[in-house]
């Protein structure tokens, strides 16, 4: 079977998966998406897409958004500056807890993917502005996806700017105990807007494959260096689906970077593949159910474990 059939098949084997979890309703905007979408895509060596399902629907990046943005943030400022801010272990605790904020010593955030080290690392980028600082996050995603076709969603910003206490409550704790001191409303708002960027599968199956490539775009050209890419995907193995981490890594065998809007990044270092999937229908830690169906049967399928 080629790979387009196998996708096919995989679409319609995990579609009963979906009834296992229920659209993200803590934004408003994303509870109005329609929970039985189901896509995936995959980007071989030489950049050739495949994809299946709802591959060209355009749905909010949410979490996924913080890969990109630690790879801009170490670009911006090296690896020395970025880990003063913010550590590398994963938290076991849900993205929006406070919990280890405040008990860990050092109040720094356990890694980039939890939402206070998200916070942290849009704080690191450079700009003269929120709106300058939000147009290189934009510009570098459609970069190094090589995707023209990205645009903010303006209504999920406005919604998760209006309901984001949670976050604003966790930049403003990291601010009261002084490792915090960019303002916090404005890296709030440029952290909302990178959430809301619309993406399809097939973009974040490109974002893998760049990461898989160790940050070389399909002509060749390098964008980030071998390390930097290597430190965006090891934190996604360790890091990347929350609660859910080491389970994942050892049910799928590679790393997975989850958002809330269903969309899941794989990067496949070893095969310099990338692969995601998309289904809005996610479980209680907030990862797509139908999507993790479909990586574990392609994991299984095409020897993608890594152990
Ligand atoms: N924008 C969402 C939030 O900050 C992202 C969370 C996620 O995708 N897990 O809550």
């Amino acid at each position: 079977m080629d790979l387009k059939n196998l996708l096919d098949v995989l679409i319609e084997k995990n579609r009963s998966l979906i009834s296992q979890g229920h659209v993200a309703t803590y934004i408003p905007e994303l509870a109005k998406v329609d929970p039985k979408l189901l896509g995936t895509a995959i980007v071989d060596k030489e950049g050739k897409v495949y994809s299946s399902g709802d591959s060209k629907v355009y749905f909010a990046i949410e979490s996924i958004s913080k890969t990109v943005v630690l790879a801009l943030a170490l670009l911006d400022n090296g690896e020395e500056e970025v880990f003063k801010h913010v550590h590398k272990e994963p938290s076991g605790d849900p993205f929006n807890s406070i919990k280890k904020l405040e008990t860990e010593e050092d109040h720094l955030p356990r890694n980039p993917y939890i939402n206070p080290g998200a916070i942290m690392m849009t704080s690191l980028i450079k700009g003269k502005d929120p709106d300058d600082k939000f147009n290189r996050i934009l510009n570098f995603m459609k970069r190094i996806s090589e995707d023209d076709t990205l645009t903010l969603g303006t209504e999920t910003y406005l919604s998760e700017k209006r309901t984001g206490d949670i976050n604003r409550a966790l930049a403003y704790y990291m601010k009261g105990q002084g490792v915090f001191s960019e303002n916090v409303e404005e890296t709030l708002d440029v952290y909302f807007r990178q959430c809301s960027i619309n993406v399809t599968v097939e973009t974040l199956a490109k974002i893998a494959g760049f990461f898989a490539r160790g940050g070389v775009l399909t002509t060749g050209e390098r964008v980030i260096s071998q390390r930097q890419a290597q430190i965006v995907t090891g934190l996604i193995a360790t890091c990347g689906m929350y609660d859910q981490s080491g389970e994942f890594l050892d049910n799928i065998g590679f790393p997975g970077k989850s958002g809330v809007g269903g969309g899941i990044l794989c990067p496949l270092p070893s095969k310099e593949i990338g692969v995601a999937v998309f289904g809005p229908a996610i479980d209680k830690e907030g990862n797509s159910t139908g999507g993790m169906g479909i990586l574990k049967d392609l994991s299984d399928k095409l020897n993608y474990d890594m152990f």
